[in-house]
């Protein structure tokens, strides 16, 4: 089975964020139109996630799931139970701003950049192609760890 990928819609913004901390290729964009979101989900085939009843009865939508609950935990458990996913492989491995996939990035160039406790307690960093952003396991990892043992037990 090919790669999950998803594009979220503005009422989603919070459950796109914590996809790409799972390592999910999601597109969102904050001011996206109706026709452009349909447009993106069939060119690059992507489920479309939405909260909007209207969206899916007035344009048909095939590739969609409605996503019931307001909060993202409850939101990403029901795409686990729904969608049958399996503990995800690839976390924090993207970019959450962007949805990039990170590049490696050495920790002596991350040292000059990121603050010195955090130069003194991380080994492992990652770096944004796009927006040039530098990640480590800092305190959304700490939540992602806690969120994956809600989500898989
Ligand atoms: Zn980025």
């Amino acid at each position: 089975m090919t790669e999950m990928k998803f594009i979220a819609d503005v009422m989603l913004g919070r459950l796109a964020k914590w996809l790409r901390i799972l390592g999910y290729d999601t597109a969102y964009r904050r001011n996206i139109r109706d026709a452009e979101l349909i447009r993106l989900s069939l060119a690059e085939s992507r489920m479309i996630l939405t909260r909007d009843t209207r969206l899916i009865k007035k344009r048909g939508l095939k590739n969609y799931l409605f996503i019931i609950d307001d909060q993202f935990v409850a939101q990403l458990k029901q795409m686990v139970s729904a969608l049958h996913m399996s503990y995800p492989k690839n976390t924090f491995s993207r970019c959450i701003l962007c949805n990039e996939p990170l590049l490696s990035f050495s920790k002596d160039a991350a040292c000059n950049i990121v603050p010195e406790y955090v130069c003194k307690t991380e080994d492992i960093f990652g770096r944004c192609p796009k927006c040039n952003r530098i990640y480590w396991k800092g305190t959304h990892y700490k939540e992602m760890e806690r969120i994956l043992r809600e989500l898989f037990g």
